[in-house]
């Protein structure tokens, strides 16, 4: 699957069409990698977020991407861990669904996603790698539009169960 590329580094460097934020259900900024985006896109973004009326678990709204490199930012919400019993694997599909559905309407051929849900969200990484990648491969097999998609990761601990996942899935499984 030469459409996933999984690497390690800042998603506010991306030079891609768009960019995805694992932000909360206010859409009003937050910490982690949802900060970082507002810190790098400066004020022009919160400014546009506050006109949104926030955002459900599981949906997308798409932005402008201000002062960074990406044109776009998706904010998509991903569940809290509350131990996988409140609907959260099927949330957390949703999450990479919806953002990807929306960026096939933008017309945006290439997009990075985060580790959606797996910092101060608690959902634990190996179970959200095989989700995103099993949702990732699944939408670009039905779909022609989007060439590339990343999956940015901020440590070796997620990047490696990215890739186990993104491995197993291309083994068949
Ligand atoms: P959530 O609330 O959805 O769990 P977090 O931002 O707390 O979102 O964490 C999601 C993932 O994003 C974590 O793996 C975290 O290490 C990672 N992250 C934090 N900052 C960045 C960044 N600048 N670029 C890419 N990933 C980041």
């Amino acid at each position: 699957m030469d459409r996933i590329e999984i690497v390690q580094g800042d998603i506010t460097k991306m030079e891609t069409d768009a960019i995805v934020n694992a932000a909360n259900n206010t859409l009003l900024g937050g910490g982690g990698v949802d900060g970082a985006i507002h810190r790098a896109a400066g004020p022009g973004l919160l400014e546009e977020c506050r006109k949104l009326g926030g955002c459900e678990t599981g949906g997308a709204k798409i932005t402008k991407g201000y002062n960074l490199p990406a044109k776009y930012v998706i904010h998509t919400v991903g569940p809290v861990w509350h131990g996988g019993v409140t609907g959260e694997d099927e949330l957390l599909a949703s999450c990479y669904k919806n953002s990807l559905k929306l960026a096939v309407e933008h017309g945006i051929k290439t997009i990075a996603f985060p580790s959606i849900s797996t910092g101060a969200y608690r959902f634990p990484v190996d179970r959200a790698a095989r989700i995103a990648v099993r949702e990732i491969v699944n939408f670009l097999k039905n779909d022609g539009n989007i060439e590339k998609v990343y999956i940015v990761c901020f440590d070796k601990r997620t990047r490696e169960a990215y890739e186990k996942a993104l491995e197993e899935i291309e083994k068949g499984g």
